[in-house]
């Protein structure tokens, strides 16, 4: 239900809220990782920025937020549409999505540790899926459909926090988590899993 979701983002932003020191204020501090997209979104409400249509629209339904490669939203207080992206270049990978519980999920462990949280890979089209398993990098390759073609999953790693500490933020909040050298593996399955890269 779109209920709980909307629960679920609006007291992760009022805790977002909560420990800023400028309370008065209307938009949440920003973190230096995201200062790049903060800029671009003002630009983009300015109509200032010539690559993005100030008409397009960030489409969504009670799990997923959608849109068309390129195209840039904010989603949370700390995440945008582009760090979710799917890295292929083929000229057929326009459609995008992404879950929004994952997204709030991630945005409440970069709230708790306090670093950025990069994703190193998020959706992923069907095409790009194949690539990978054909260059047989780090991937389940027994798992016919990735989670990261669902846009249920995501990669993610940070510079200062050691391995172990990040798999505790994590734990917190998935029950779902692949351990590989340089990231970590997130995605919705219920049910505890961890798996080795
Ligand atoms: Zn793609
Ligand atoms: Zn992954």
């Amino acid at each position: 239900m779109k209920g709980t979701w909307f629960k679920e983002f609006l007291s992760m932003f009022i805790s977002a809220f909560l420990n800023k020191d400028h309370v008065h204020k209307q938009v949440p501090k920003r973190e230096p990782d995201t200062d790049k997209s903060a800029m671009t979104s003002v630009l983009v409400a300015l109509g200032t920025l010539e690559e993005v249509n100030v008409e397009d629209k960030l489409e969504e339904d009670d799990k997923f937020f959608y849109w068309k490669k390129g195209q840039l939203f904010q989603l949370t207080p700390y995440f945008d549409t582009k760090e979710f992206e799917c890295q292929c270049s083929l000229e057929t990978c326009t459609d995008q999505k992404i879950s929004k519980s994952l997204v709030s999920r991630l945005n409440l462990v970069r709230m708790e540790i306090k670093e950025p949280l990069k994703i190193t890979s998020g959706f992923r089209c069907k095409e790009h899926q194949q690539e990978i398993r054909d260059s047989g990098q780090s991937t389940v390759v027994a798992v016919k459909t990735s989670t990261h073609e669902l846009g249920e999953a995501a990669d993610v790693r940070t510079e200062n926090l050691s391995h172990k500490e990040l798999l505790e933020h994590l734990e917190s909040h998935f029950d779902s988590i692949g351990l590989a050298n340089t990231f970590y593996h997130v995605d919705l399955r219920t049910g505890r899993r961890r798996w080795n890269y």
